[in-house]
């Protein structure tokens, strides 16, 4: 079987931003829907089993690919590219050591379009320490029973399974050992809370999972039991963190391009002149540019490195989603400045960005966490 380019899947991505996801963008963001449309259409595209192995069915395709799908979906919409990337980051847990019965079961359902996976690692207890579950994985006949609460689930209700952290009793005594597992949507015991609304990223259906002792086949585990700080470096911190900084990214280039058109086209009649005649406001245009650019060289050089696994490929990973989130923020704030009033229109695209720019530095790993992780990097000290 032969690999689909990567530009060619990006093209598909792009014509589904265009004709599906920008006419359904604001009432999605007014009314938090979760994007079915543009899931809808990334599956008849062929597009979900971007990390499902070739011979499966899917594409194969590393962080790079991940990065410029989800880039080119958040410039449109930054949930919709939420709710694509972490079914992404899901199919690349499952297929980092899948058993035959979990290509059958997962990735190749996934890679025909038929299944959305997505990862449910936050809980309320520990917050942004994502690695110390307290979920339960206990024991119990024909396998285990998962008891616990997962908080800010994407896809929440809408996936078809949920790619769970969880720690059997043992593995509570020891900081950061913990198991992955897969759990069906249809299992007994998955109890959902209410809608989500954010300030931003509203459209992605990101809710609180109670797990009241579902049951659980030990085909359904992830790895081997307390695998899962691999997990963490190998596969979670890799595929989430770009994507993370391909939606930021996305944001931010979706602002810059909103203030380029703003300046290009709006003439005070004051003095018959564009406003990007104004040296000064070109000059803050630039500025922009240039940080757009230099946050991209970051990440595109990350993911690069990574996908040809280089031994200092990490430190660049970690970086990626904090840089991507600090542009974000401030060209979506920027871009707001030099668009005035017509910027600062309720629920419009500008507002919309600068929202969901937000998001970046409290979704984990935070901002300030990633900089302490690469600051101990740095000094060969333990991340965690
Ligand atoms: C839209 C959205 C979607 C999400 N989707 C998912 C998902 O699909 N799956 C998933 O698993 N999670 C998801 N999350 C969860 C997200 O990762 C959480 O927001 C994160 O875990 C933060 O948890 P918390 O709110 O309890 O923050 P807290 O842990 O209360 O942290 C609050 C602040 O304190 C800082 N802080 C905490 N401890 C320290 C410390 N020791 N040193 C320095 N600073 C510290 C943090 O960096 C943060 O800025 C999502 C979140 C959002 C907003």
């Amino acid at each position: 079987m032969k690999q689909t380019r990567i530009e060619e899947l990006v093209g598909r991505a792009r014509e589904i931003a265009a004709a599906v996801i920008a006419p359904n963008v604001e009432e999605e963001d007014r009314d938090a829907l979760w994007p079915a449309p543009a899931m809808r259409a990334l599956a008849q595209a062929g597009l979900m089993g971007l990390h499902v192995p070739v011979e499966l069915g899917g594409h194969g395709q590393g962080l790079a690919g991940l990065l410029a799908i989800a880039q080119v979906l958040a410039r449109e919409s930054p949930s919709a590219a939420l709710c694509y990337a972490m079914h992404c980051v899901g199919t690349a847990v499952i297929a980092a050591k899948a058993t035959p019965f979990q290509q059958e079961a997962y990735l190749e359902p996934i890679a025909r379009g038929e299944h959305i996976t997505t990862l449910a690692l936050s809980e309320p207890g520990t917050g942004s320490f994502f690695w110390l579950p307290e979920t339960r994985l206990d024991a119990a006949e024909g396998g285990f029973r998962v008891t616990g609460t997962k908080s800010f689930v994407t896809n929440g209700g809408h996936a078809s399974s949920y790619v769970v952290s969880t720690a059997a009793e043992d593995e509570l005594q020891d900081e950061g050992s913990f198991s992955c597992v897969v759990l069906d949507a249809e299992l007994p015991g998955l109890r959902w809370e209410g809608a989500w609304a954010g300030l931003g990223m509203r459209s992605n259906s990101s809710r609180t999972l109670h797990l009241e002792g579902v049951p659980l086949r030990p085909d359904h585990l992830l790895g081997a039991q307390g695998d899962q700080l691999w997990y963490v470096f190998e596969v979670v911190a890799p595929y989430f963190l770009m994507a993370m900084a391909g939606t930021y990214l996305g944001v931010a280039d979706a602002s810059l391009e909103v203030a380029r058109e703003h300046l290009r086209t709006r003439r005070q009649s004051h003095s018959g002149e564009l406003l990007g005649s104004n040296p000064l406001l070109a000059h803050r245009l630039g500025a922009l540019w240039t940080e757009l650019e230099r946050t991209r060289r970051l990440v595109e050089s990350a993911a690069a490195r990574a996908d040809a696994r280089e031994a200092d490929a990490l430190l660049g990973v970690l970086a990626c989603k904090a840089a991507a989130g600090d542009t974000a923020v401030e060209l979506a704030n920027e871009a707001m400045t030099l668009c005035g009033g017509a910027g600062y229109r309720e629920n419009g695209k500008l507002a919309r960005m600068l929202r969901d720019a937000r998001a970046a530095h409290v979704m984990s790993p935070t901002t300030d966490l990633l900089k302490t992780w690469v600051g101990r990097a740095l000094l060969g000290q333990p991340l965690l």
